[in-house]
């Protein structure tokens, strides 16, 4: 059987066909439209072509920024702004005659990684997307959990577990109109603003990580209280939700020393007296997105 999934990007849609075992069989790329009407022109033509190479499809998965309000059906938070709004999944089905399914890129990579990933074997798997942003998807035995407000694992706008004024730093406010938030302090941004604003530096994360790494005291040790920080996130995480595997992906999910550093440190914090989480890198990386989207379609997947 061959499944396909669209990832439906800011700058670009790409769709991938994946055959039953994950293996990669046809991937295309088109520029993602700015307005709503030739993004639906878009999509058809996308999946004209691509049934032109691989041969029809009944369903597709969509995995993109934002998710579809269980109250009104309409995409809510996209960074496509112009998809905010409209009813993207009946829209879609209706121009192309085929069931839609779609989930936020989170939770497409969190399935991703949870069918055939870094996750595979684990009934219960929490990815987290650790870049610009701070996302989160949990899956429970290869299926997607949604939740009443479908915002299950976004653990990123809940307070800093554990903050301390003197210890954790001010942020300021977040966009959410909160303060103190995981994603202040996790983000790729969020790292780089707490860093700059405490030693009144300018510098990007990567440029911090790699000092650390040089042995630089002032950024080894923002990058300590950064694994201290994400154990208490992933500890409040862990004492509700229970997951047999963390998966990683996004920028800092490439900074080797983070697996051990969390594994040792996430122990203080977690109720249990031997925890066996297990933290892992991504396996698929940035194509976690749109293979999650394709796995959505299958048939184990049908009550999403
Ligand atoms: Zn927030």
């Amino acid at each position: 059987m061959k499944l396909v999934g669209l990832d439906i990007g800011g700058t670009k849609i790409e769709a991938k066909v994946l055959d039953s075992d994950g293996q990669e069989l046809f991937v295309h790329r088109v520029a993602t439209p700015k307005n709503y009407p030739d993004f639906l022109d878009c999509v058809v033509d996308l999946i004209t072509y691509v049934e032109s190479k691989v041969g029809n499809f009944a369903r597709i998965g969509c995995g993109l920024p934002g998710a579809v309000s269980p109250v009104t059906g309409l995409m809510q938070n996209a960074n496509s702004t112009f998809l905010i709004g409209q009813d993207v999944v009946g829209d879609l089905k209706q121009r192309l005659g085929k069931d839609v399914r779609i989930a936020n890129d989170a939770n497409c990579f969190a399935l991703s990684e949870a069918v055939d990933g870094a996750g595979a074997g684990s009934e219960i798997v929490f990815g987290v997307i650790l870049g610009t942003g701070c996302g989160g998807g949990v899956v429970i035995n290869q299926q997607v959990l949604t939740g009443a407000n479908a915002i299950s694992g976004e653990w990123g706008h809940n307070p800093l577990p554990g903050f301390e004024l003197e210890k954790d730093g001010e942020t300021g406010p977040c966009y959410c109109g909160r303060s103190h938030c995981i994603e202040q302090y996790l983000s790729g941004t969020g790292f780089a603003q707490q860093y700059n604003r405490k030693y009144g530096k300018d510098l990007k994360a990567q440029q911090i990580i790699e000092l650390a790494q040089q042995g630089d005291s002032q950024a080894k040790a923002a990058f300590d209280l950064y694994v201290d920080q994400l154990a208490r996130s992933l500890a409040a995480v862990t004492n509700i939700l229970d997951p047999h595997t963390i998966v990683f992906g996004g920028g800092f999910s490439n900074v080797d020393s983070l697996y051990p550093d969390v594994s040792e440190v996430i122990g203080k914090y977690i109720f249990a007296a031997e925890p066996r989480v297990q933290i892992r890198k991504a396996k698929y990386g940035d194509s976690s997105g749109v293979r999650g989207a394709a796995w959505l379609v299958r048939k184990q997947n049908s009550k999403l």
